[in-house]
């Protein structure tokens, strides 16, 4: 009888023939999360991975494996041979081990014969072990409708036995959808929105525009905490800060007032394309959300991608604000995003923002800019940082 954490693979699972890419992935990124625990061996057995650590580090590997994507549930699991008197004896266990940590009045038995030729099928296990439960530990009952604890036994080649099911991320592994580069800001949205892409599998690069000495060093080191918090799900980040005070003097200088908002945000995109082709990465994206503010109607989404030809992705487009803040709780990058420092937009901020920008006005007036000039000199004062979680 020894000790071992279950993974449930979820979408990974049902990936048919892709499945093995799939599965190498999640080990590898099992494997890194768990290294500074003892490097602890790790088995696959039948859509579960197994791993093999040591007990004490079972609630430090649980916690770390929340945030990697591609599994849905955690267990920690008695493990045992396939001998029905010492599955008796581990199921007592696992129920008084669990009463030592809440109070549990009702339970009932689920059992998963992963392995036909084990004699005893599901149903019959589950009365079994039911009716040894019931006789073994006093003050609980069975209810088969709405238990307060579940006892999973999963017969494989080896039998598991739990009570808990820690629910995880889900998604799929990171690097299983190709790369993109999040345009982080120090706002609520945009965290949000490289974690919904991470979680589809999409490993994350990320560039930040500042208009420094207009916005501060401390508004910096907010995005680079931000970028932090990300890369605890995502692994580490390769994060580009670009200035971009020098192509908004210029387009405050010689275009109308109320385009500088979406010319700037054109030249945000052409800057991010130009490093995303550099660095391999497939796409862009962005927080932007429909309607949320002036910038992001639908016209202002067209005049935007316009610029560029890298396809952007926009996974909060159609997102409450509250939903978005409720997602920014979860993954505790909430409280970092309102510190109230300055935005690189809030600089020469237009009384009134175009709404419903028109693609032949935006370029005309663009045309007085030596667009290619300024984007090469913005991203050659680029400054890179590799930021780890
Ligand atoms: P957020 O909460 O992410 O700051 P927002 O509600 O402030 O978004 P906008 O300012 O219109 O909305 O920005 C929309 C998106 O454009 C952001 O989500 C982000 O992806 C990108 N963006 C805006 N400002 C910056 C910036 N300074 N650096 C990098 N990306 C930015
Ligand atoms: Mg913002």
């Amino acid at each position: 009888m020894d000790k071992v954490i279950s993974v449930s693979l979820g979408e990974v699972a049902l990936k048919g023939l892709n499945r093995g890419y799939f599965e190498n992935k999640l080990l590898k990124q099992i494997r890194s999360a768990t290294r500074e625990f003892g490097s602890p061996n790790i088995y696959k057995e039948q859509g579960k991975m197994y791993i093999e650590a040591e007990e004490n580090y079972f609630d430090q590997i649980i916690n770390r494996l929340k945030k990697v994507f591609g599994i849905v549930y955690i267990s920690p699991c008695i493990r045992v041979e396939k001998d029905i008197d010492i599955i008796e004896k581990a199921s007592i266990l696992a129920v008084e081990e669990t009463l030592e940590k809440r109070d549990i009045s009702t339970f009932k038995v689920k059992t998963n014969r992963v392995d036909k030729d084990f004699p005893i099928k599901s149903p019959d296990m589950s009365k079994k072990i039911g009716s040894v439960l019931l006789k073994n530990i006093d003050g609980i009952k069975v209810d088969v409708h709405n238990p307060e604890l579940y006892l999973y036994i999963d017969i494989k080649d080896k039998c598991y036995i739990y009570t808990e099911r820690y629910k995880a991320q889900g998604g799929l592994p990171i690097g299983t959808n190709g790369k993109g580069l999040l345009l982080l800001s120090g706002g609520i949205d945009s965290p949000v929105a490289g974690f919904m892409m991470a979680k589809r599998g999409v490993s994350l690069s990320a560039v930040h525009f500042h208009s420094y000495p207009f916005t501060s060093e401390r508004a910096e080191q907010k995005v680079k905490e931000l970028a932090r918090l990300l890369a605890r799900y995502s692994g580490d980040m390769h994060l580009y800060s670009i200035n971009i005070i020098d192509i908004q003097k210029e387009i405050h200088e010689k275009c109308p007032e109320n385009q500088m908002t979406i010319i700037t945000r054109r030249f945000m995109m052409r800057i991010a394309e130009k490093i995303a082709q550099s660095q391999d990465i497939n796409a862009l994206i962005t927080g932007e959300s429909l309607g949320q503010v002036a910038s992001q109607t639908i016209e202002g989404i067209g005049v935007t991608n316009s610029s560029v030809s890298i396809p952007i992705l926009r996974p909060l487009i159609g997102f409450d604000k509250v939903d978005i803040i409720s997602i920014a709780k979860e993954i505790e990058t909430y409280e970092t995003s309102i510190l109230p420092f300055e935005d690189c937009c809030t600089v020469f901020l237009p009384k009134h923002p175009l709404t419903r920008p028109k693609l032949e006005n935006i370029e005309e007036a663009e045309r007085k800019l030596d667009i290619e000039y300024l984007v090469d000199k913005a991203i050659s004062n680029a400054i890179f940082s590799v930021i780890e979680p």
